[in-house]
Order: C-alpha cells, then structure tokens, then sequence
C-alpha cells in the first residue's frame, strides 16, 4: 500500500474502513489506535491488513472479514455460508418478545441462517423452547456455534425439517428479493438462496404461509420479515387461514414484518 507502516500513515489515507481493519488486524479498539498512532506494523501485520484492505476494496462485507456480526444483544459469528443478520430484522425480535411476554412459548425459526433470530430469543427467555432449521448443513453449523442456551436445530426445505411438529409462534426472515432485482449485485457475497426466491421473491413465502398452519397450535402465529413491496399480496395470501393481521415498518420506516394469527 504505501512506504511507511505506521498506524497514523493507515488513518490519513482515504478509506472509509480503515479504522476498523486496523483494529481487526492489530486486534486492539479504536482508542488504542487513537493512542498508538506511531505504532509501527510488523511486515506480517502489514500483509495481512493490505490483504484485508484489498478484499474490502472489492467488496466483501466487514462481516465476513471479521467473522462476526452483532445482532440485537448478541454478537454472531457468520460466514459465507450464512446470510450477515441485518438491523431491520430487529424488529421481528421485539415483535415476538412483545407477543409471548409472561408467556411460555414454543418457537420455530425457519431458514435460521447464522441463529440470530433464534438465539437471541432462546437467550433472553431460557424457559421457552426454541426450534430452527435450515436448508443448509454448513449454515446449521455456524448456528449451533452460536447458541448461547439449548436449541432444537433440525436440517431440512423449510417444514420438511420439522415433520408432524406444531408451535405457538412459527418465525421466518425468508429470502424474499425477486431473482432478477438488480439490488442482488451488491450483495453478491451473500449466499443467493438466503436473498432471492423466485420471479417476484414471493416463492418461499407462499410455501410458508401454506404450510404454517399444519405446524402452528391451536390461534398459533406466523410473522414473517418480508421486501417494502410485498405488504398487500402477503396479506392476500394470509386471509384464508389467518386473523388479527398486523403489519409492521422498519427503522427507515418501510414495511418490513407482519404477524397474524391462525383462524380458529
Ligand atoms: N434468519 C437469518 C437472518 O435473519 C437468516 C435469514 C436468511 O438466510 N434468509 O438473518
């Protein structure tokens, strides 16, 4: 990158990350690096952050250059393997601590990618019983990586994992981005399957909601993470066998989740 390999020479230079990659590098926080500007970087250290500076340059999220992600109270690690947990999921969190407050609750998270969405409720509720699944093996590996207490992980296409189970809350942050978005270019690292599902992205959520109710108890609930242009035909698709719909927007104040409950 440049001739001298002092911390202060990084910081001048104008790359946004750059902060960020030194302290993963130097594996130290930002007020050490304040402190520490005229430490001068091993050649190792040097290789490394250059490497590092280069794959960021072409790209790769920080997630995946750091191996973590931090999620609700939680910090994850994820891979490529696993999609990195967004902030508007968030919501989908407060939404299901709200609705079983005091409550015991047996939950299932499907397409649990990283965990996040299951773990982080399975830890701020150690009574519950928590279920997840995923398509894909290597992805359930990171999860069970990150549980912090005692999760049920199943492999499998979405129910087919959790043959002749039921639930009280049935989760879901399905990849919903239609294939030919041009938005999936930019998130090319990402595994396709966790982002896109068909022409309108649409496909894994008509699945779920179809099944959810062989798998959900008795005025059971569904709520789904789903794209800001999807509120009205999701809608449409619950009305058959579902009640009490509400929908919800994200922190950019897009709609972003909806619950319902099943129709007794
Ligand atoms: N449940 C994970 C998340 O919310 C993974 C979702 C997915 O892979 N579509 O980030």
């Amino acid at each position: 990158m440049q001739e001298s390999s002092r911390v202060d020479d990084y910081l001048k230079c104008q790359f946004s990350d750059i902060a960020l990659l030194l302290q993963l590098v130097l594996q130290k926080n930002s007020v050490w690096l304040i402190n520490n500007k005229q430490y001068q970087l091993s050649k190792q250290e040097k290789n490394l952050l250059n490497g590092l500076i280069e794959k960021r340059k072409s790209g790769v999220p920080f997630a995946y250059l750091s191996g973590k992600q931090g999620f609700y109270h939680l910090n994850f690690k994820v891979t490529t393997d696993t999609l990195i947990p967004r902030p508007e999921t968030e919501i989908l969190i407060d939404i299901a601590l709200d609705l079983c407050k005091n409550k015991p609750c047996n939950l299932l998270d499907l397409g649990t990618g990283s965990g996040n969405i299951a773990i982080s409720l399975a830890d701020k509720n150690p009574d519950w019983q928590v279920s997840a699944t995923d398509f894909s093996e290597n992805a359930l590996a990171v999860a069970r990586q990150n549980a912090t207490s005692k999760i049920n992980f199943y492999q499998g296409d979405w129910f087919a994992a959790v043959p002749n189970q039921t639930f009280d809350l049935i989760i879901s942050n399905p990849p919903y981005i239609a294939e030919n978005d041009a938005h999936l270019a930019d998130l090319k690292h990402e595994p396709i399957e966790a982002l896109s599902a068909g022409k309108d992205g649409l496909e894994a959520i008509k699945i779920i909601i179809k099944q959810a109710p062989l798998h959900l108890n008795k005025q059971g609930f569904l709520l789904l993470e789903h794209g800001y242009d999807q509120r009205k035909a999701i809608i449409e698709m619950l009305k058959a066998k579902f009640t009490s719909i509400k929908t919800f927007n994200d922190y950019n104040h897009q709609n972003r989740a909806i619950l319902a409950q099943l129709k007794t």
